[in-house]
C-alpha cells in the first residue's frame, strides 16, 4: 500500500498552497490528490483580487500575510503568480463613512499600506468616474490582483521540487478513521496508509465530511463574471475596485479589458453539474454596474465571461481547523468566494499546525468550525450593509 506523511486532498490554491508549505516546514513525503486537474475548482475561475480591506482584522491579517508572498513570489515560492500591484479603491456608501474609517485605522495599525481616499481622489485614479451614492473611499497603492491559475500551478511545482508528488486525476472517495484517528484515504486509484489529512475540496468537500458525520451548512454557490473589451478611448490600467454600493468588483483583465462580477450569484447549485459559461442576464447586470461607474463602458464589446463554483460557509468566512472528527484531519471549508488572496496564508498555517502543533503565523481561532454552535454568530460591526450583503472578493 502506498504511504504518505501527509495527503491533501484538493489542487486548488489551497491545497496546492499547503502542499507546498508543509515541504517548506520539513515534510518531504506529501501526497496531493486532484480529481481533474489543478485549479479545476474555484481556483481557476477566481477573480484573483488581492486587496487588504476587510471588515475585520483576522481576515486582513490573513491578506497582508499572503501579499508578502504575492509581492515576492518568485524568491519565496519560485516560478509566477501574476500579481499586479494596480493599486485597489473600496467604495462605500455614505452612512458606513465612519465604519470605514474606522476598518482603515485597524488595518492601518497592522501594519497594511491603505488610507482613505478622498472623492476627488477617487477621480484621480479613475479618470471619467461617476461617484453617485458613494461616501467614502479606501486606497491600497500595493494591492492589485494575480493569476489564480499560475499561482496554483506555481505552488504544486513548487511542491514537488521539496518532495511532494501531485496526483491528478485521482480522486479521494473517503478518508478512513479507526481508533478515533485518521489512519488512511481511499481514493479512484487504490488506499494510501497516513496519519494527517488536509480536506481543501472546496465546493465537492461535503462528500468526504458527510461520512465522518460532519455537517457545517456549507451552499455550494455559481457565481459569474463578464469581461468586457475597452471602449475606444479608453486606456487605462485602473486599479481594481470593490463597489459596496452596487454590489460589484472590477479590475483589468489582459491588456485592454476590465473583468467584473456583481452580486453573490445562486446558492445551492450542484458541483457536479454547472454551466460554466456566463449568462445573458448576467452581462447585462455587469454592464449595467459598470456603466454606472465608468459610463464609458456603455460602448464596451462584451467579450466573454465565466461562472465557477464557490462553497459558501453560513457566515460568509472560511472554515480553518483540525476537524474533531479524527485525530489527524485538518480542513480548509467553505472558501466563500474570498480565500485566493489569503491561500498563501491559509496554507501556511496549516502546515505550521501540522508540523509544529499550532500555526504561527496567524490566529486561526476565529475560522474554527465550532463557531457556528456557539454564541453570538461572527458578525462584523463595522460592516459595510450587513450580513451576506457585503460584495466578498
Ligand atoms: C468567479 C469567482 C471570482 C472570485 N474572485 C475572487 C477574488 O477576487 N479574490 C479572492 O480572494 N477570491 C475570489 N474567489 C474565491 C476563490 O477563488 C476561492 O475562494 C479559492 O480559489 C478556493 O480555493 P480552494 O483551493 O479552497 O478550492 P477550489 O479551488 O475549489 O479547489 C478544490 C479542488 O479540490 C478538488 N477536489 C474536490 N473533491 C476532491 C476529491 N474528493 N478528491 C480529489 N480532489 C478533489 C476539486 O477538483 C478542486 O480542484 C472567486 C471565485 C470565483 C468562482
Amino acid at each position: 500500500m502506498r504511504t504518505a506523511d501527509v495527503v491533501v486532498i484538493g489542487g486548488g490554491v489551497n491545497g496546492a498552497s499547503t502542499a507546498f508549505h508543509l515541504t517548506t516546514l520539513g515534510v518531504r513525503d506529501v501526497l496531493l490528490l486532484e480529481r481533474r486537474h489543478l485549479a479545476a475548482g474555484a481556483t481557476g475561475k477566481s477573480g484573483a483580487l488581492v486587496r487588504m480591506h476587510y471588515t475585520n482584522d483576522v481576515e486582513s491579517r490573513l491578506a497582508l500575510e499572503s501579499l508578502k508572498v504575492f509581492r515576492d513570489f518568485g524568491a519565496i515560492v519560485g516560478g509566477e503568480c501574476g500579481f499586479e500591484p494596480v493599486g485597489f479603491v473600496q467604495l462605500v456608501g455614505p452612512e458606513y463613512r465612519d465604519a470605514l474609517r474606522r476598518n482603515v485605522a485597524r488595518q492601518q495599525a497592522l501594519g497594511i499600506d491603505t488610507r482613505e481616499a478622498s472623492l476627488d481622489d477617487v477621480r484621480r485614479l479613475l479618470p471619467g468616474v461617476d461617484l453617485a451614492g458613494v461616501g467614502a473611499a479606501a486606497w491600497e497603492p500595493g494591492s492589485g490582483f494575480a493569476d489564480p491559475n499560475a499561482t496554483t500551478y506555481a505552488f504544486a511545482e513548487a511542491a514537488r521540487r521539496g518532495g511532494a508528488t501531485i496526483q491528478t486525476r485521482c480522486e479521494a472517495v473517503r478518508v478512513v478513521v479507526e481508533g478515533g484517528r485518521v489512519t488512511g484515504v481511499e481514493t479512484t486509484a487504490g488506499r494510501v496508509a497516513t496519519r494527517a489529512v488536509v480536506i481543501a475540496a472546496g465546493a465537492w468537500a461535503p462528500s468526504l465530511l458527510a461520512p465522518l458525520g460532519l455537517d457545517y451548512g456549507l451552499s455550494p454557490f455559481r457565481i459569474q463574471v463578464a469581461i468586457f473589451r475597452w471602449p475606444a478611448g479608453f486606456a487605462q490600467r485602473h486599479p481594481a475596485v470593490i463597489d459596496a454600493t452596487r454590489m460589484s468588483w472590477f479590475r483589468p483583465e489582459g491588456a485592454a479589458a476590465t473583468l467584473i462580477g456583481v452580486e453573490l450569484g445562486a446558492a445551492h447549485a450542484d458541483p457536479e453539474k454547472f454551466d460554466e459559461g456566463v449568462d445573458a442576464a448576467y452581462v447585462a447586470r455587469c454592464r449595467e454596474a459598470l456603466t454606472a461607474r465608468l459610463p464609458q463602458f456603455a460602448d464596451a464589446p462584451m467579450r466573454g465571461g465565466w461562472a465557477g463554483m464557490i462553497m459558501m460557509s453560513p457566515d460568509g468566512r472560511p472554515i480553518i481547523d483540525r476537524l474533531p472528527a479524527a485525530e489527524g484531519l485538518w480542513a480548509m471549508l467553505g472558501d466563500s468566494g474570498t480565500s485566493f488572496k489569503t491561500a498563501p496564508a491559509i496554507g501556511r498555517c496549516l502546515a505550521e499546525w501540522i508540523t509544529a502543533g499550532a500555526p504561527s503565523t496567524a490566529d486561526l481561532h476565529p475560522f474554527r468550525a465550532s463557531r457556528f454552535v456557539e454564541d453570538p454568530p461572527w458578525v462584523d460591526v463595522d460592516h459595510y450593509g450587513g450580513e451576506g450583503l457585503t460584495v466578498s472578493r
